[in-house]
């Protein structure tokens, strides 16, 4: 072991595992490293949390981001149960809530995000349920078995996941969204309406454009009245109105935070020992005009593997086109790209057949697209996105043109782009 303080990393989930993965089997640092999670578990994978953890299927040690006895076998010191509740990056140092002080030559800040809450009256009541870990995951599980009739507040890419999950537990399900279609800014209304669409056919009441005005219920919940009057029965209230990057220990370390901890495109920080990553980094993206804070999967793991090169001093240029996936009635949803401006949408397939795509163009070109079911295609559809050209509108909307043959041979330089993240 070398004689350096290390590494110590803030949040031992996705993003801090994958760092720590990355820094010691693909880097070979031999220094010390702490990682440090408020929560009791080793780092495990969120997206099952409202799929098939939630529903029963997938048992706790499928969700290991890494094998346990990884952590021993490479000598990584675990820190957890106890939040880091002060960093002095100067006198680089962490303080835990325990008392616990750790060192540090380096520090990589991997808080994620946390839910929004729901400012309603009622909304304290028993029965008012959000879903970030796996406790929650636990805890929604037994309410959902016990359920008859359940509200979702809040039709996004979480929501509809749930109103999926409550269908299948057989609860009465609505879903209350103040927006024209579930995931309205990210798909416009064309493809928002398929997925609201696909709830309906699956026997959700879907009540979309109206708001929650009020929880009701004395101790627990009786009924959710919304802001248009009407009074729905609900004995559980599953809330999903997004997520807030947790970047307080960022901010009062000093730290240039505006909607997630600002980095330049190799998650850099505004202090030099200091890199962030996940959920709550807000990155400088090589695509975008403004740093973009992304809440998916595949970013955690790429900005955790991309943090551990930056940490040892041979930082990467982070510039993927963003992929997220999504479950929902047995069918697999996968987005690529951002949230943006387009101006026409072309689709390929009926969308309840199997190869269904939609492409978002922006003057020609494709800045986002959705598939559904329709395995291995995201690669390509990324790379159709990576590529920044323009395409023809005939082959994308044609099936019989493989995705492949869409992709142009050179990539040109990145655009800029400038998302409007609505989420
Ligand atoms: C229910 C659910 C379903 C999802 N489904 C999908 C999906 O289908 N597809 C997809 O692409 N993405 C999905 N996501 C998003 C994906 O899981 C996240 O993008 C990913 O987990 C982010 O990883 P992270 O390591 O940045 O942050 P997180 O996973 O949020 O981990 C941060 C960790 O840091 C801890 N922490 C916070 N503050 C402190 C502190 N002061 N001290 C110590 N520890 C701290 C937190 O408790 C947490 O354990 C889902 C998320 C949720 C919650």
């Amino acid at each position: 072991m070398s004689a350096d303080a290390g590494i110590v990393i803030i949040g031992a989930s996705l993003a801090g595992a994958k760092a720590a993965q990355a820094l010691r089997l693909d880097h070979g640092y031999d220094g010390p490293i702490t990682l440090i999670g408020d929560e009791p578990h080793l780092a495990y994978q969120r997206p099952a949390l409202s799929k098939g953890y939630l529903l029963g299927i997938t048992g706790p040690g499928d969700l290991d981001v890494l094998k346990p006895q990884f952590y021993a076998d490479q000598d990584v010191t675990l820190a957890l149960g106890a939040p880091a509740t002060a960093l002095d990056l100067d006198a680089r140092r962490v303080w835990l809530a325990d008392g616990t002080e750790f060192p540090f030559a380096r520090v990589l800040i991997a808080t994620g995000a946390r839910p929004r809450r729901l400012q309603v009256p009622g909304a304290d009541l028993d029965g008012v349920c959000y879903l970030r870990n796996r406790d929650d995951s636990e805890h929604l599980a037994a309410a959902l078995r016990a359920a008859g009739h359940v509200v979702v507040i809040g039709a996004g890419w979480l929501g509809s996941e749930l109103a999926a999950a409550s269908r299948t537990f057989g609860n009465h399900t609505t879903v209350i969204d103040p927006l024209p279609t579930p995931l309205y800014y990210v798909l416009g209304d064309q493809i928002g309406g398929l997925i609201a669409r696909r709830h309906r056919d699956h026997g959700v009441n879907l009540l979309l454009g109206d708001g929650v005005e009020a929880i009701l219920g004395t101790r627990s919940v009786e009924a959710v009245q919304t802001i248009t009057g009407r009074t729905i029965p609900a004995d559980l209230v599953i809330v999903g109105v997004g997520a807030a990057p947790n970047t307080e220990l960022a901010q009062a370390a000093g730290l240039h935070v505006d909607g997630g901890i600002i980095t330049d495109e190799h998650l850099r920080t505004s202090h030099p020992a200091a890199v962030a990553a996940g959920d709550v980094a807000r990155h400088q993206h090589p695509r975008y005009l403004n740093p973009v804070r992304i809440e998916h999967w595949d970013n955690a793991a790429i900005h955790g593997t991309a943090a551990a090169a930056t940490l040892l001093g041979e930082p990467t240029t982070i510039d993927h086109v963003p992929y997220l996936f999504s479950t929902q009635y047995g069918s697999t949803l996968e987005y690529v790209g951002l949230p943006t401006t387009w101006d026409r949408i072309i689709t390929r397939g009926g969308h309840a057949t199997y190869g269904f795509t939609a492409f978002w163009l922006d003057r020609r070109i494709p800045v986002a697209a959705l598939t559904i079911d329709q395995w291995g295609a995201a690669d390509h559809l990324r790379t159709l996105i990576a590529t920044g050209h323009p395409a023809d509108p005939q082959q994308l909307a044609d099936p019989d043109t493989p995705l492949p043959n869409l992709l142009p041979n050179a990539p040109s330089p990145h655009r800029n782009l400038q998302p409007q993240q609505r989420r």
